[in-house]
């Protein structure tokens, strides 16, 4: 079967391998549709991943054999590939070790072929059925949707709420639609056209250009001169995590949500004197997953949003893709269609 190995630092090579067999209680899945994540670009960027692994967590696709003993599946169902609850015995060690740290232990534990491959096997309870009606492109979504309302669901975000969202990326999107559906309004911060003009179209309130106007006075101009109750930081950058301090309102919560691989300046004095939360927030729960499969089929949650005419490639594109991704990019969601 056809697959993209990683090499070596920002190298894939797409070659053929052999077809994975289901073992007892494991399925093998026909992959349709595979999404690109900001963690496979670091990975790649920075050389986390092991040489010779598939990586690619986020795709849908359907059941094209069972291994012994499975009842629970049967060839051509429609399935994303996680969210599962793990069995007793079997949680992460996110759960089971009480230091684990997927910074520096993650990527190189989980070295199985996954999601940027023809074909994956994963174990029977691993999996979650679509909804009918959601297609595979927007199902392959679910697990950065799942990180969307898993920080939304870490927040202290209550009904009613106004919040700021920087950088409307994939997961700024999703955030600010997980906030919408759990009854906030929304100003996001985003330089680049296509992804402010998706803000908009995901009923963002109001979108601010922070190279045309300081994001910071502007979202505090768009509170009654308070500042949003809750910030999400989806961007990451040197900025931005200090701007979501400086612009969130008194005694509100900041929301880490984009991932800072490199140190950044902060004054801690500026948001401690206003005592402001700060919150992390890191993947997403089998619950949130069960959510954001939900809120996709209920059109809470649009994931045709984050699509422009660019966004599905082939596999053979991937390391044209990655390449350009290693950069800010306006690029909206990948899509890899397999
Ligand atoms: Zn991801």
């Amino acid at each position: 079967m056809k697959a993209a190995l990683y090499r070596s630092k920002q190298l894939f090579e797409v070659t053929d391998i052999p077809k994975p067999e289901p073992g007892a209680g494991q399925v093998l899945i026909k992959v349709n549709r595979s999404a690109v994540c900001g963690t496979d670009v670091h990975a790649f960027m920075y050389d986390l991943a092991p040489s010779g692994s598939v990586l690619g967590h986020e795709f849908a696709g359907v059941i094209s054999a069972v291994g012994p003993g499975v009842t629970r599946w049967k060839e051509d169902d429609r399935v994303v590939g996680g969210g599962g609850k793990w069995p007793v015995g079997e949680e992460p060690p996110t759960k089971s070790h009480p230091r684990y740290n997927y910074r520096t232990m993650g990527f190189s534990a989980n070295t199985r072929t996954r999601g940027y491959a023809e074909y994956t096997v994963l174990d029977d309870w691993a999996p979650l059925p679509i909804p009918d009606g959601v297609p595979d492109e927007a199902a392959a979504l679910t697990e950065p949707c799942s990180v969307a309302v898993h920080a939304v669901r870490r927040s202290s975000l209550r009904l009613g709420d106004t919040v700021g969202v920087f950088g409307a990326g994939p997961i700024g999107l999703l955030v600010a639609q997980a906030a919408r559906a759990a009854g906030a309004q929304v100003i996001v911060s985003e330089p680049a056209p296509g992804r402010s003009d998706a803000a908009m179209a995901v009923g963002a309130m109001a979108v601010i250009d922070p190279f045309e106007q300081d994001p910071v006075e502007r979202m505090v101009e768009l509170t009654n001169g308070n500042g949003p109750d809750v910030v999400f930081d989806c961007a990451g950058l040197k900025n931005t995590l200090q701007q979501a301090f400086d612009a969130v309102r008194r005694a509100g919560q900041v929301v880490l949500v984009a991932v800072p691989w490199e140190p950044l300046p902060l004054l801690p004095a500026e948001w401690m004197a206003r005592e402001i939360d700060f919150r992390s927030s890191w993947g997403g729960l089998p619950e949130d997953w069960k959510i954001s499969l939900n809120l996709l089929a209920n059109g809470k949650i649009s994931a045709s949003a984050l699509m422009s005419d660019t966004s599905i490639i082939t596999l053979d594109e991937i390391q044209e893709h990655f390449e350009a991704l290693m950069s800010p990019t306006t690029q909206l969601q990948t899509v890899i269609r397999m």
